[in-house]
Formats: C-alpha cells, sequence, structure tokens
C-alpha cells in the first residue's frame, strides 16, 4: 500500500489516498474522479487506475514521499480544443479526454529523474516538458517524447 498525496496546482485542492497497485476502491475512484476533473469546466470522467499504478511504482522506485504536484488531469473535448488554439503541444485526441492521461511533477524528485523511471516501466507514454517542468504520463502504448 502506497499513500498518495496530491496537490493540484489549479484549483488549489489537495487529495490523500492509500493505493494498493493494481487495486482501486469505489471511494478511491470516485476520490480520484473528482479531484482530476476538468478544472475549466467542472466536467468529472472516470480515471484510469493504471495512472496510479504508475505514480506508485515510480515513487517506490525512487523511494520518494513527496507531494504529487497535478497541472492537468481530465480534459472534455472542449477544453483540449481550447488549449490546442493556445499550444503546439496538445495532441488532437489526447488521451487527457479518456482520463487515461495526467501531468504532473513530485516534490523532491526531479522531472529528467521522473521522466526516467518512468519510461523504464514500459507501463505507457512518457512525454517530458522540460520548460514547464512538469512530465506527461498515459496509460496508452509505451512510448517517449
Ligand atoms: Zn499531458
Amino acid at each position: 500500500m502506497q499513500a498518495l498525496t496530491f496537490f493540484h496546482t489549479h484549483t488549489g485542492e489537495q487529495l490523500q489516498i492509500n493505493h494498493v497497485p493494481g487495486i482501486l476502491s469505489v471511494a478511491n475512484q470516485a476520490k480520484i474522479n473528482t479531484f482530476l476533473r476538468d478544472f475549466r469546466t467542472g466536467a468529472i470522467h472516470p480515471i484510469d487506475s493504471g495512472l496510479l499504478d504508475i505514480i506508485s511504482a515510480v515513487k517506490t522506485r525512487t523511494h520518494n514521499d513527496g507531494i504529487i504536484e497535478v497541472i492537468s488531469g481530465y480534459r472534455s473535448a472542449e477544453t483540449n480544443q481550447l488549449l490546442q488554439g493556445n499550444s503546439t503541444g496538445v495532441a488532437k485526441k489526447s488521451l487527457h479526454m479518456k482520463g487515461q492521461a495526467i501531468d504532473i511533477r513530485i516534490r523532491n524528485l526531479s522531472t529528467c529523474n521522473l521522466r526516467d523511471v518512468a519510461a523504464n516501466l514500459r507501463s505507457g507514454g512518457v512525454g517530458y516538458y522540460a520548460k514547464s517542468d512538469f512530465v506527461h504520463l498515459d496509460t496508452g502504448r509505451s512510448r517517449t517524447w
């Protein structure tokens, strides 16, 4: 079991859950769905528990107990379209729109270390955004950028 503490950089909300990799209780699922909602529209979507498994694995491997800062979780189609207009790095069919992606940084862990450890898990996609200092994680096919 892993204690995961999240801080959402846009809403200022904090969430702590005890996560057992491979298992997500109904209560924790509801908490994470709400916490990672589209903060621009308030829309809630089921979040893939595989994201929590990846984050737990990274924290176990790095012996990290730092707070997970969330930049982005679920994005509705309208929000994704809005972001696409403002940025070149936003995919048209983003896995954020399926609740299968999260953008994070973890306190007391450098983002390049986070990227390397996550990429070594080969559990999904890992994107490194050095300038904005965060890592995109998703449960799609294993790839890096
Ligand atoms: Zn992302």
